[in-house]
């Protein structure tokens, strides 16, 4: 049984003109539109709900603490977990209400690092799907598979290949969780409203073997396709989306560094993508630098980048270092020199053979080492920014000699979880008499430290591709650009206050994130606007139009 779509009356619209509004247990079955207890006695009566929920009408905040109390009880964080997502599958606004006014606490719940544990058990805490699985079993129909997803204007698609969840390597199909998780953050933080977001996770088998013979894992049971058979699967993907949403954004997401440069190589100047490991955080590190200059007073130019890990994150950043240098006016080859890279096999150097392609523009003629704090000595960097995935490699000798080479020495420690840190902040802060500007990749505690209390900053992609693809939704964009990147970064170190400077933390609260996302999106619309690769009209105004897209997790009033 259907009613008449009623008008919006406020907040956002729930429905396409004309749209039917289910009724009875369909609209308590259907997660964007169920309101659950809080249904109105006039709407109950109107929608055919009477005696299908009991009889007290509870208002939404009545709700919000009940299920806030629910998820708080959960004795472990996958159980907090559990039980949002099985909200988010009943009660879409309630579960977006609650991750908007607690987003500190929920953040890492719904995503890193409770999303990775959520992955690798993804097949025993399974309930109901989520999102579009394509498998390469699905070559030759996956524009059909792709037409049984029930929303048409989609507007962002988050897809993973599930090769390198986190820093967790292959989970297989039980990546979907990525993709749920970033796409929620995307409504959290920037207001894309849910109903146009999809997850998709592509299926081409895992090299996890422990999930091979786990009889709950719920992908293909075969090894992982490489080579031709799964360019030409990722090729057949990338058209079908273009055929199925044309417009949409694509964004690739923890896929191996094998294929992840050069998927998005490949496909950057064929439609609106992008790969928010290597640009996302690119983007998110540039801001935290360019905050750092308020605080020093330097200028980018003269710093000196040594990274520990040349993979998508490390190779990402100095890139876009790189990019807003020659924006500066410096040359392309001086710019790549002030960055210098260590990886597992030591400092990339000219010398070395067998050089992956994206660590080529960064071997520089020097002397080879192995050994970090020999290459701080050599090269006295300015800044080191740790990507390595592996905890405690700054250890106190090389911080020190950072302190000793610079006023302010710059150390990022940014892998991923809290325990792969290449040092804490506390850490940081003790071997530098407070003199480090800090930054880390998972949250860290205040540190009390000669006086002084020093809030470490999280450069946490979340501040950085909600607002980008609130950008490109507003002004259409038809391709994400570095520029776009350079501009997020730009906007978000303006946005960190003098304050929050002072503490030496680089980046803006969370509590601001929708604002922040905001004004992220309006960099990204104008340089889409001054590229022409927009295709809506400027507003007068971006920054009211831009909010005005925003969801915001109110109830539909239908009667
Ligand atoms: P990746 O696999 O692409 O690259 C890892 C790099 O580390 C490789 O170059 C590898 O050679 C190098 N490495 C491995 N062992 C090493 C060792 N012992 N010494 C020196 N280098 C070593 O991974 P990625 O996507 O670049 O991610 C790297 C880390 O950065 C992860 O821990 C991830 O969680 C973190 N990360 C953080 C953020 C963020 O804070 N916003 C964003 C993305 C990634």
């Amino acid at each position: 049984m259907h009613a008449e779509s009623p008008s919006a009356r406020s907040g956002t619209s729930k429905f396409r003109p004309g749209e039917a509004v289910p009724t009875g247990i369909a609209l308590l079955r259907d997660p964007h539109l169920n309101k659950g207890t809080a249904f109105s006695d006039a709407e109950r009566d109107a929608l055919g709900l009477r005696g299908l929920l009991p009889p007290h009408v509870f208002s939404e905040s009545e709700q919000e603490e009940r299920v806030l109390a629910q998820v708080r009880r959960g004795a472990t964080d996958l159980d907090k977990y559990m039980a949002l997502s099985a909200l988010q599958e009943r009660n879409e606004t309630l579960f977006f209400r609650i991750l908007y006014r607690h987003l500190d606490e929920m953040m890492p719940i719904v995503y890193t690092p409770t999303v990775g544990e959520a992955c690798q058990k993804f097949g025993h805490i399974y309930q109901r799907p989520r999102g579009l699985f394509v498998s390469i079993d699905d070559r030759g129909r996956i524009e059909s598979v792709l037409r049984n997803w029930p929303v048409r204007d989609v507007k962002v698609i988050v897809v993973t290949d599930g090769a390198r969840i986190l820093g967790l390597g292959d989970l297989g199909a039980n990546g979907m969780g990525i993709p749920v998780g970033k796409l929620a953050l995307y409504t959290a933080c920037a207001g894309i409203e849910p109903r146009t977001c999809l997850p998709i996770t592509l299926d081409v088998g895992t090299n996890n073997e422990s999930l091979l013979a786990d009889p709950m894992y719920i992908g293909l049971r075969r090894h992982r396709a490489d080579g031709a058979e799964y360019d030409e699967f990722i090729e057949e993907f990338v058209e079908a989306v273009q055929a199925v949403f044309p417009s949409v954004l694509l964004q690739f997401e923890d896929f191996a560094n094998n294929h992840a440069f050069e998927l998005l190589q490949r496909y950057q100047d064929r439609l609106c993508c992008f790969n928010d490991d290597i640009q996302g955080t690119a983007s998110v590190a540039l801001a935290g630098i360019l905050a750092s200059l308020r605080i020093t007073g330097m200028r980018l130019a003269d710093h000196r980048f040594l990274f520990l890990g040349a993979g998508e994150a490390g190779i990402g950043i100095a890139d876009l270092i790189v990019s807003e240098l020659v924006d500066g006016g410096m040359a392309a080859d001086e710019a790549r020199k002030l960055c210098w890279f260590c990886d597992s096999q030591g400092l990339v150097v000219k010398s070395r053979s067998h050089l992956a392609a994206h660590k080529l523009p960064y071997a520089h003629e020097h002397a080879w080492t192995d050994n970090l704090l020999d290459a701080v000595r050599a090269l006295r960097p300015t800044a080191l920014i740790g990507v390595s995935g592996q905890a405690q490699s700054f250890t106190g000798p090389i911080v020190t000699a950072m302190a000793e080479l610079n006023e302010r020495p710059m150390v990022f420690a940014l892998s991923n979880p809290t325990s792969k840190a290449e040092c804490t902040a506390r850490q940081a802060y003790t071997w530098t008499a407070g003199r480090a500007i800090f930054a880390s990749g998972s949250p860290f505690p205040a540190v009390e430290i000669e006086g002084r209390t020093l809030v470490p900053g999280q450069g946490n992609n979340s501040y950085i591709f909600p607002g980008v693809g609130l950008g490109v939704i507003a002004s259409g964009a038809t391709r994400v650009t570095e520029e776009m990147f350079r501009a997020a970064a730009r906007t978000l170190a303006k946005e960190t206050s003098k304050a929050e400077l002072e503490s030496g933390c680089l980046y803006p609260s969370l509590a601001r994130i929708r604002d922040v996302s905001a004004r992220i999106a309006c960099a990204v619309a104008e340089v889409a606007h001054a590229r022409d690769l927009a295709t809506v009209a400027r507003p007068h105004e971006l920054l009211p139009a831009v909010k005005a897209r925003q969801y915001h997790p109110e109830y539909h009033r239908y009667a």
